[in-house]
């Protein structure tokens, strides 16, 4: 699985670039998903099936007074067929605990859409203390107990790997997705097992053959190289 995440970038105009995506893709027999802003979900949605269309987040409750929010049975409608969940940036600028996290994770998983949910610790987590143990706990609290595992996707994103140009190392890697499908499990039980746990901090296409190389690795969520069909799709071919 390679997912995009254009943040907030793009335009009706750069959708041109989901051309490409798709086009990479269709010769790599990979599943490829690209998230984008809500302003643009509909009008990706209708251009064409592939890549799938993916949101960056919804508000944890169905509709009501929430002035400025989506919620995910809007992101359904316009043609979304999964969105990001807990991403740091959300985390970080709106106050975002593992507590919202976990409610707005079952809300769109009960509108039918599928999640990437996003966990990752900073680089004081790693320098100070376990950072697994930290990840661990991310996943325990953000994940409802009651969570479909065929709908869910877990993306490891070092907070200090994330735009940065400092990818976690393989063994990084490798150790801390480890611990994470045991959370998952202790979680979900057995389901837990089937969960794709994807990377995600500065993955480009020097460095995806490695990473999506790693045993544990299910795919990859790329930032900024996702903004572009060219920067995309050696990372496609990888995968
Ligand atoms: C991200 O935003 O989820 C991300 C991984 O960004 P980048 O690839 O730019 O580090």
């Amino acid at each position: 699985m390679v997912v995009g995440n254009w943040k907030m970038h793009g335009s009706s105009a750069a959708l041109v670039e989901l051309d490409g995506i798709a086009e990479a893709a269709r010769h790599a027999r990979v599943d490829v998903a690209v998230c984008l802003p809500a302003t643009l979900l509909m009008a990706a949605a209708q251009r064409a099936r592939d890549p799938i269309i993916g949101a960056q987040d919804c508000h944890a409750h169905a509709s009501g007074s929430h002035t400025g929010d989506v919620s995910a049975a809007m992101i359904a409608d316009a043609g979304a067929r999964l969105t990001i969940i807990g991403h740091s940036e959300r985390r970080r600028d709106h106050g975002e605990t593992d507590a919202i996290v976990n409610a707005k994770l079952d809300t769109a998983i009960a509108h039918g859409l599928g999640v990437i949910l996003c966990v990752g610790e900073s680089e004081a987590q790693r320098r100070e203390g376990d950072p697994a143990a930290f990840v661990c706990r991310q996943v325990a609290a953000s994940l409802p107990a009651q969570a479909r595992a065929d709908r869910l996707m877990i993306a490891y994103e070092p907070l200090w790997a994330i735009g940065s140009g400092r990818s976690a190392s393989g063994e990084q890697i490798a150790t801390i997705h480890t611990d994470i499908r045991r959370a998952v499990q202790d979680r979900l039980g057995d389901q837990g097992a089937d969960v794709p746990i994807l990377y995600g901090g500065s993955v480009t296409g020097d460095n995806a053959d490695a990473i999506l190389g790693l045993e544990t690795v299910d795919g990859v969520l790329v930032g900024g190289a996702s903004l572009t069909a060219e920067r995309l799709a050696p990372i496609i071919a990888a995968a």
